[in-house]
């Protein structure tokens, strides 16, 4: 049998006879109540979900971006489309016979890697805003220096900086958090630089971590029974999977910690993650803790937690197949890897890993070498219509248009 596909089609808004609205997710509305106050049937859009796609529904979050599209009339809703991640989204559509579908289908998108150098007038912030018009590519250059550099100390005007990122693109504007490649700047005369390694973490020139935001293990001696994955293809199932957290296996009433200091946001039970708490950390971090057995006696919204105190008690509350821990952690609210970001013993590069890392160095700092010396400028981000993704069932399996976006 032909595997069905997916078919996404890029409609311009002119074309369409539909009507699609632009909406924000509001703070404090729970999918299910989203399902309710639009009539949309919330047995085959919940209840008869298995418990993994249900799970999905708790990964929405609040001030998120996400469409409605309407038939003609602007009355029943043909489609629902809310991001859950950077590389997921939930759908909800018609089918041809009018019956409600639950689906997670992937966001395309493209990475473009940007590089480019500038002065600086007055401090680095201003001087990377100025010229890229992304406070998140400002962010990531700072954020890479936190801990080594004081800026407002040792800056001087003319001083030049390099940097490389790539951006993720959506219908022709960056979205989701740049990653950062490369920080350069000179200091003084000295040049001083952060380089991302193979392992995905950052390190300096000769290959000492640099320490950003770390976290501690949330549950102590346990065994990582699942790992994290943004969305893979469920070869049987014939459906998009995905796995935002990381989950630890542990007996009923291990102790749980938190993995930074914060203040809790969240703490309430839900019909899939169950007893779930929320923590906000510096820098834009969240970490979400779910499934458990209770929640330590105090542990509630607002109440600010050190690093490593213990919040809760593993169990096995919501849809969870036995004892554990689902442990997620975001990024300005989108769910990144923890594995990137626990901390672990090893701060400096030795050995093969050392050589290994010498060779991106040195390929970086060549690349910088000829963006300094091409005086290389920033591409700034410009804004474009906006245009929806529909799905469309008329164009034929297999059809799938590429994002076009008009200029
Ligand atoms: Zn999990």
């Amino acid at each position: 049998m032909i595997q069905r596909l997916l078919i996404l089609i890029l409609l311009p808004l002119v074309l369409s006879a539909a009507k699609v609205d632009y909406l924000r997710w509001d703070n404090g509305m729970t999918y299910l109540s989203f399902l309710a106050k639009h009539d949309l049937p919330s047995r085959t859009l919940y209840w008869n979900l298995d418990s993994e796609d249900r799970k999905l529904t708790e990964e929405i979050y609040s001030g998120v971006r996400y469409q409605i599209l309407r038939d003609d009339n602007a009355t029943a809703i043909q489609q629902v489309l809310i991001p859950i991640s950077d590389e997921l989204q939930l759908h909800i559509y018609q089918d041809r016979k009018g019956k409600y579908v639950f689906e997670a289908i992937p966001i395309i998108y493209n990475t473009k890697i940007q590089s480019f150098t500038t002065t600086i007038t007055s401090n680095p912030s201003s001087a990377i805003y100025d010229a890229t018009h992304s406070k998140r590519a400002m962010s990531a250059f700072i954020s890479g220096f936190r801990k080594s550099i004081n800026f407002a100390l040792h800056v001087q005007k003319d001083d030049p900086l390099v940097m490389i990122y790539d951006q993720k693109y959506r219908f022709g504007k960056p979205f989701s958090m740049p990653r950062l490649q490369l920080a350069k700047i000179r200091l003084h005369g000295k040049w001083h630089g952060v380089y991302l390694g193979a392992d995905e973490r950052y390190y300096d020139a000769k290959g000492h971590e640099v320490e950003g935001f770390l976290l501690v293990k949330p549950v102590k001696r346990a065994r990582i029974s699942s790992g994290f994955t943004k969305r893979r293809w469920h070869p049987v199932l014939h459906k998009y999977r995905a796995h935002l957290g990381m989950d630890y296996a542990a007996p009923r009433g291990t102790p749980i910690h938190a993995a930074g200091a914060g203040t809790i946001i969240e703490a309430r039970r839900s019909p899939s993650y169950g007893n779930v708490m929320k923590i906000r950390h510096a820098d834009g971090y969240m970490t979400l803790y779910a499934h458990q057995k209770k929640f330590r006696a105090g542990m509630r919204r607002g109440k600010r937690v050190k690093k490593d105190e213990i919040i809760g008690y593993v169990g096995t509350t919501g849809l969870s197949s036995g004892p554990h821990l689902h442990f997620g952690l975001y990024k300005h609210n989108r769910a990144i890897n923890p594995r990137s970001v626990i901390q672990v013993t090893t701060k400096k590069l030795t050995g093969k890993k050392k050589k290994q890392f010498d060779n991106i160095v040195k390929h970086y700092d060549e690349e910088a070498e000829m963006i300094l010396a091409s005086n290389k400028q920033a591409e700034r981000f410009f804004d474009f219509d906006p245009v929806c993704y529909v799905k469309h069932d008329d164009f034929g399996e297999g059809a799938e248009r590429n994002e076009t976006v008009r200029k």
